[in-house]
């Protein structure tokens, strides 16, 4: 179901719920918030406000639902799919004043937090006791905890940790009809549904996270972490295989080509080899196990043709390595004008051949495409590089993103391995799902959302119901029965 337009009553109810300076409704404020970090995508909201706390996000959802407003949730707006995009008519509520960390259990490892709390800021409340939390979006030191469980955000180190899912234990949420729910539980395996596990990954679309209980790990006794450079991406590619298949799991696996390299090394001078295949490799435990792992690794970057192994030898020649990898997104302005930023997953054991597949597509669409990615968990980020002034590179700089992530597809990987599906990615849903399993998923959605105000036209392809075909438009049976409608 559509939502209807906001009124002057509406926006009065919602000053009297924020108050005047936490409701911004002038064209030049609003514009800040008609896109996230996909800016091809824009939609100027109605009005977006900013509540001080869960309370007042209760009674905004409440008031939304009662009049049918469609509303969509926003962090910091890093987002890369265009999940936080507003609505067409619709408001947008961020979280960005919801930023307390409420309580630190070392003894449990636990964190309560609110959702506009920034990622980077749980490990450094908790550092002094020796613990971290574990997902880290090259993007933590702005992204948001509530945007975190949205997009279940993954990073480096999310091949050992596992992604955001795995370290949120129990989340408070408001339902887009103003319930407040608590979705999982503190104890290992609570009965019932497991309605957490539901909620992270759903992208907006269930609800607003408003406190959420985080787990943390203890920091493990000794990290090292490896340059290893190559002469070819197959490589670097078949060197990550070799590793996990020898039985080491790395802390983390992050791979750069030459491109991504180049961008990096403008921007933030880390120092890296000049080659055509960069390998990233970071071990982590206990002192004896790691000095022996990565011994190992070496050996096996140096059986794949790495010509040159660095160590870092103290936590800040460690620190700029990383800074390379985590710069090498926004880097790219530095060597093209425009650029997409794709995310798919492939079976590891795929890299070479998918790798050498990208370089083919981009060789016949005239464009260049940088690879940077999370090489252990083969989630790639090909960045397909364009200049909009250009007539038509922007179209075929898109038609290129969509063929790339075709192949992850036909790899038997997946459109997305953190960024979201968001509004960017809805039409290849139905290339990667078959339609009774998008019609559970738009099941489970409609059960949280009847009305479809909870960040609409996100997720599923519109104007089919469960999947989009491209062709003529037949009704999906729900709607035909009544159950269910368009939205
Ligand atoms: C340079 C750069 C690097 C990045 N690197 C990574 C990376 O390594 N790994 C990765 O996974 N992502 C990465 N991202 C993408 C992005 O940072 C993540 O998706 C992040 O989790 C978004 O957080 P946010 O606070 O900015 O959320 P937003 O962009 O504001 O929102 C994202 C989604 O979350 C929803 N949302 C926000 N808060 C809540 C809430 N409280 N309850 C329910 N829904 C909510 C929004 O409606 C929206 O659908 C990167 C982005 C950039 C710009």
């Amino acid at each position: 179901m559509q939502g209807t337009p906001t009124t002057p009553q509406f926006l009065q109810h919602l000053r009297a719920i924020v108050g005047d300076s936490a409701l911004l409704t002038a064209n030049e404020e609003l514009r800040t918030y008609e896109c996230d970090g996909l800016t091809n995508f824009r939609v100027v909201p109605t009005a977006v406000a900013l509540p001080s706390d869960a309370g007042q996000v209760q009674k905004i959802v409440a008031l939304c639902h009662q009049h049918r407003i469609p509303f969509v949730a926003r962090g910091s707006g890093t987002g890369l799919s265009g999940g936080a995009m507003p609505a067409e008519g619709g408001i947008v509520i961020s979280l960005a004043r919801l930023t307390k960390i409420l309580e630190v259990d070392i003894p449990n490892a636990r964190v309560v937090v609110e959702p506009g709390v920034i990622n980077s800021l749980v490990t450094q409340r908790v550092a002094p006791h020796k613990f971290f939390y574990a997902p880290d979006p090259s993007s933590q030191s702005v992204c948001t905890i509530g945007g975190n469980i949205a997009e279940n955000s993954g990073g480096a180190h999310c091949l050992k940790y596992g992604f955001t899912t795995t370290h949120v234990l129990a989340m408070e949420v408001v339902l887009p009809d103003g319930a407040v729910v608590e979705l999982g539980s503190t104890m290992w395996d609570a009965p019932g549904y497991d309605l957490r596990g539901v909620f992270v990954g759903s992208e907006g679309t269930l609800g607003i996270a408003t406190k959420i209980t985080l787990r943390i790990v203890r920091r493990p006794e000794s990290v090292q972490t490896l340059l290893a450079a190559f002469s070819s991406t197959d490589d670097t590619g078949e060197a990550v295989s070799r590793i996990i298949a020898a039985g080491i799991l790395p802390a983390a696996a992050e791979m750069m080509d030459r491109l991504s390299i180049q961008a990096s090394e403008a921007a933030v001078h880390a120092g890296y080899p000049d080659c055509e295949g960069l390998l990233l490799i970071e071990v982590d435990g206990v002192c004896e196990e790691v000095d022996l792992l990565m011994e190992q690794v070496k050996e096996i970057c140096t059986g794949c043709g790495a010509w040159e192994l660095r160590l870092a030898h103290s936590e800040a020649e460690r620190q700029v390595f990383w800074k390379g990898r985590k710069a090498a997104f926004a880097a790219m302005g530095r060597i093209s004008p425009n650029y997409i930023v794709q995310d798919g997953v492939i079976p590891r054991t795929a890299l070479p051949q998918t790798l050498r597949e990208i370089r083919r597509l981009s060789a016949a669409a005239g464009l260049r495409v940088a690879n940077v990615f999370h090489a252990g968990d083969g989630n790639l980020h090909p960045l397909v590089l364009y200049d909009r002034r250009i007539p038509g590179q922007e179209h075929q700089a898109e038609q290129l993103s969509g063929d790339i992530l075709r192949l992850c597809i036909a790899a038997g990987g997946s459109i997305t391995g953190e960024h979201g599906v968001g509004f960017e990615k809805k039409e290849f849903m139905s290339e990667m799902y078959a339609e009774p399993d998008l019609a559970t998923m738009q099941r489970v959605r409609i059960a949280f959302d009847p009305l479809g105000i909870c960040n609409p036209q996100k997720i599923f392809p519109r104007p089919r119901l469960c999947a989009e075909r491209r062709g003529p438009y037949v009704p999906h049976p729900l709607e035909t029965a009544g159950v269910a409608e368009l939205f």
